[in-house]
């Protein structure tokens, strides 16, 4: 078995779910309570790609808050890929997810891949988002409404990010 150690980091708002979403891939677990990022938080979890390899997701989050630009340059250097992070009941959240891919690949200099997952679908009856929108954004890259809190689609996500960055 061949195992690629690839490097994502999550990108998106204050509160969106990154960590969450990160707990739920990583150790299939939740908490309601809020607990702000302090400094970068890096975990890691394998998942097969296909029947030769495995993908070492070394999975990496950091305070949004806090991210000036050097920090942030120095967060997305070197990553594989990006999971970009919205929560579905604000809409300002799509935008900034979108917006931090753009400014990730140009620090790098080149297109990374991306995934973006729409945060907290349990909540669905409050999502800000019309299905125009989704359309459209599901036409530049693979679009999965997720729930940290149900599990719905976290894995799903994660599994497509690493199939992106190892093919
Ligand atoms: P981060 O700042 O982007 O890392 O966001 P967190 O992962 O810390 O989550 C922010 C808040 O949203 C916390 O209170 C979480 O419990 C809550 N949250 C995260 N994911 C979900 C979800 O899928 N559904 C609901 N209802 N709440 C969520």
């Amino acid at each position: 078995m061949n195992v690629l150690a690839r490097k994502i980091c999550l990108l998106g708002d204050f509160a969106v779910g990154k960590t969450s979403t990160v707990a739920r891939f990583v150790s299939n677990t939740f908490s309601d309570t809020y607990l702000t990022t302090v400094g970068v938080k890096v975990d890691t979890r394998s998942v097969p790609v296909d029947d030769e390899r495995t993908a070492r997701l070394v999975v990496w989050d950091i305070a949004g808050s806090s991210m000036i630009d050097q920090t942030r340059a120095n967060y997305v250097r070197g990553a594989h890929g990006l999971m970009l992070v919205a929560d579905g009941t604000r809409h300002s959240t799509f935008a900034s997810a979108l917006d931090l891919w753009l400014q990730a690949c140009e620090t790098c200099g080149s297109e990374l891949p991306a995934v973006l997952m729409i945060n907290k679908f349990d909540l669905a009856d409050r999502w800000e988002l019309s299905p125009e929108t989704l359309a459209q954004a599901g036409r530049t890259l693979p679009l999965f409404k997720v729930s940290a809190k149900t599990g719905a689609s976290v894995e799903e996500a994660f599994k497509a990010l690493a199939g992106k960055i190892v093919s």
